[in-house]
């Protein structure tokens, strides 16, 4: 299936595109307080590590917005301050990251928000306008009584018309509800109405299994309707884990090729190697790489080479000895304890010929 991307604008955020033809970027959010400078450059290191590409911090109180530049200095790839109630931080953090996020529904009066907007202008950096369903504006909850797809899609177009009014366009939209019906009919309504880029996401999503259940529908719905220019998966664990779902999704749409897809059989009564834990070591182990590359761990020989004949690299269960193949042919047996490593050590050789081709 081709996925026709709906044409958007192009925003940047410290060196990431977002819109218009740029890549579909995967972003996360840190979970100390900033204050706490080292464990949340350590944890954005981390996110790094696993192809984050932007970071969003929580930015609850002043504390945390004077520790933004300690931060931003010791890491790699933009930094998004998220605020919420108060200008005031919205306007210290501007003078450090990479984009401000506001939430129309509650940062209040709008001469507050014009600040926030000369403050984000002074700099060139843009807006995240976060719509949130468990923060929508009285007078619309008012007018449709609970939130409803409607009220979030008109409180994002509201507060982009307001801005546009005032000569401000350097901004991105995120429209969220835990309700996966809710949030992609919003999605779907606004863009079909604006074309600024989309910040896309199903908010408190859940746990790993039941957070990437939902973001995998809403998200791969909406992806596969051409929208979404960035996207967060909200999962109740390590962020590290938004960061993998995410890239999931979008390699599963074909939207993204990053890094190592680890093909594992479910196992049968055949099963020679346990497979469950080498696909998950592999997806540990080989989280660093960004080379695409299909790696197979497939629990026995009988189908084994044949089924992973897709793959560029990989290792089947013989009888008390591991097979590797690379492209669907034998490469050479291996010791049964050797087996893991000696997938790793091949599969980084690889990682790095294609690189340099
Ligand atoms: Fe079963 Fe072997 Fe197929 Fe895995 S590769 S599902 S163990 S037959």
């Amino acid at each position: 299936m081709f996925i026709r991307r709906r044409k958007t604008r192009q925003v940047t955020v410290g060196n990431v595109r977002i819109g218009g033809d740029a890549a579909i970027s995967v972003q996360s959010m840190t979970i100390p307080h900033p204050s706490d400078v080292t464990a949340t450059v350590e944890q954005i290191h981390q996110l790094e590590q696993a192809g984050c590409e932007l970071v969003r911090v929580a930015v609850p109180d002043m504390e945390a917005a004077a520790a933004l530049p300690k931060i931003k200095s010791q890491i790699h790839i933009p930094i998004i301050a998220d605020i919420h109630f108060d200008y005031r931080l919205a306007l210290k953090a501007a003078e450090t990251v990479d984009c401000v996020r506001i939430n129309p529904g509650n940062i209040g009066a709008w001469w507050k928000v014009t600040e926030v907007v000369k403050a984000v202008s002074d700099r060139g950096i843009p807006l995240r306008i976060g719509v949130n369903a468990g923060s929508l504006e009285r007078h619309l909850l008012d007018k449709y009584r609970y939130p409803t797809a409607e009220a979030l899609a008109e409180s994002g177009l509201n507060a982009v018309h307001a801005l546009e009014d005032i000569g401000f366009t350097n901004m991105k939209v995120s429209l969220k509800a835990s309700d996966v019906h809710m949030a992609v009919d919003a999605y779907w309504i606004f863009a079909h109405q604006s074309d600024y880029p989309l910040h896309i996401g199903i908010t408190e999503a859940g746990t790993v299994l039941t957070g990437a259940v939902k973001s995998s529908i809403g998200l791969g719905w909406l992806l596969m309707n051409g929208i979404g220019d960035t996207l967060r998966v909200s999962l109740a664990a390590d962020p590290v884990e938004e960061v993998r779902v995410g890239f999931e999704i979008l390699k599963s749409l074909e939207l993204r090729h990053r890094g190592i897809n680890v093909i594992a059989c479910p196992t049968c009564g055949r099963v020679e190697i346990d497979v469950v834990r080498m696909a998950n070591e592999l997806e540990k182990r080989l989280g660093h790489i960004k080379t695409p590359l299909n790696v197979s761990v497939l629990g026995c020989v009988v189908n084994g080479i044949g089924e992973g004949k897709e793959a560029d690299i990989g290792i089947a269960g013989g009888e008390g000895v591991g097979i590797l193949f690379k492209k669907g042919k034998l490469d050479r047996k291996v010791p049964m304890a050797d087996l893991m490593d000696t997938l790793i050590a091949e599969v980084e050789v690889m990682a790095k010929e294609k690189e340099a081709q």
